[in-house]
């Protein structure tokens, strides 16, 4: 397929995209940072697989079994081939959440001792932060935050002096869910590889938004949710370093993940399938082989440019608004504007906006210590996908505004 970024072909793709609320407006879906839609595309590809190719994988011997099989291992590749890595460095889980309680159950069990600890940062979603402090818990180890400075970057002077003997394993995300920073994680994890501490990326908002390549940012491990890549829910991917793999404990015991079971004892299997207890989700792993397929079917030069653009657009509109606060103004930064607005409840105006058509997210957004750094108790978020037009930033930014002089 040749990359291109046609903006109407593209939103063409989606069919929710057609979808009209309150008395017939149009939707305006402004919150791919919380999920996706699907294209036509990805829906197709699940739909074809329950009708022509169902069933169970690596078990049977019957004709459907094997296409399965195939399908399956072959979503596993598509994954390897995105993220520069090898099939057997990629394990399907339920998402980015359950990548991160993984290597916090086996790794962080494994090794996290008393005096330990793991090092995140001020801007971590709580599914990078609470896997670690249930592992801290139980160990004696401490959970320490990289601070987070004013425009929403990571302190990287106070990354460089925390990064100390005592630190177990750097834990960061790649890209902000609130602020939309994008964090130089290629730099962290040189620096931490070179006192010897082992990198945990959370890709989970970072995919979304072009090319990641898990050699090049150089993590033992690198995890996101096929729902924030215009895949279904409940399937994810942890990438972890073949060495890294191959020395950890199995993650849950079950099918699939054996070598030999007996009342005597019971043998492992090697990675990935260690680590795959159970029947995983194939639709899952078909829609994000599907919708992996299709991304990049997009030019991701053009496609950044565009969110630059729209980002430089929404910021800029927002502004004007008196009393208007955005949250995260680093230079490096994806199509994520946070904001809350003096004196008007972040609530409302999300109520009042979606009466409008206009679909964000309101709330903490699962990053509590962030709000607390930043003096506040949510936010409102305008967050863009690949569907997103300038049509789609002035309606929304009207909307803010209109909803903040209703409320003032
Ligand atoms: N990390 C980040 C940065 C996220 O934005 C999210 C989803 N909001 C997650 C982790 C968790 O992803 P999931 O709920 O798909 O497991």
């Amino acid at each position: 397929m040749t990359a291109t970024f046609d903006i109407a072909a593209i939103r063409a793709e989606f069919p929710i995209l057609s979808r009209r609320v309150h008395d017939g407006r149009p939707l305006v879906y402004m919150d791919s940072a919380a999920t996706t839609m699907k294209p036509r595309h990805v829906l197709d590809a699940m739909r074809s697989f329950d009708e022509q190719h169902y069933s169970n994988v690596h078990r049977g011997s019957h004709t459907l079994a094997a296409e399965a099989t195939e399908m399956f291992e072959g979503a596993r590749t598509q994954v390897a081939a995105m993220l520069g890595a090898n099939a057997d460095e990629i394990i399907f889980t339920k998402g980015t959440t359950e990548s991160v309680n993984l290597v916090a159950a086996t790794w962080g069990r494994q090794h996290v001792q008393t005096e330990d600890v793991i090092l995140v940062s001020a801007m971590e979603h709580h599914a990078n932060i609470v896997p670690w402090q249930m592992v801290a818990a139980e160990t004696g180890a401490s959970v320490r935050p990289i601070p987070v400075l004013e425009d929403g970057s990571l302190d990287d002077a106070s990354a460089r002096q925390m990064l100390t003997a005592d630190i177990r394993i750097l834990a960061v995300t790649h890209v902000s869910n609130v602020l939309g920073t994008v964090n130089n994680v290629a730099r962290l994890c040189a620096m931490a590889r070179e006192r010897g501490i082992v990198t945990f990326v959370d890709g989970a908002q970072a995919v979304q938004h072009g090319n990641v390549n898990v050699r090049d940012i150089g993590c033992d491990f690198y995890a996101f949710s096929a729902h924030k890549l215009y895949g279904p829910t409940g399937v994810g991917v942890l990438y972890g370093r073949r060495e890294m793999l191959a020395s950890m404990p199995p993650y849950q015991g079950g099918g699939a993940m054996i070598d030999r079971v007996s009342f005597a004892g019971t043998t492992y299997a090697e990675p990935p399938m260690r680590f795959e207890a159970g029947t995983p989700h194939l639709e899952g792993a078909i829609g994000l082989a599907a919708a992996i397929e299709w991304f990049r079917s997009i030019d991701c030069d053009a496609l950044r440019h565009h969110e630059a653009e729209l980002l430089a657009h929404a910021t800029e509109e927002l502004s004007r608004i008196d009393g208007m606060r955005i949250i995260g103004t680093s230079p490096n930064k994806v199509g994520i504007i946070s904001f809350v607005v003096d004196g008007v409840h972040a609530s409302d105006i999300g109520m009042i906006a979606d009466r409008m058509g206009v679909a964000m997210r309101v709330g903490h957004h699962c990053a509590q210590p962030l709000m607390d750094r930043f003096g506040v108790s949510s936010t409102v978020r305008m967050s863009f996908g690949v569907h997103t037009s300038h049509d789609d930033v002035q309606q929304s930014v009207h909307a803010v505004a209109k909803a903040v002089e209703m409320l003032r």
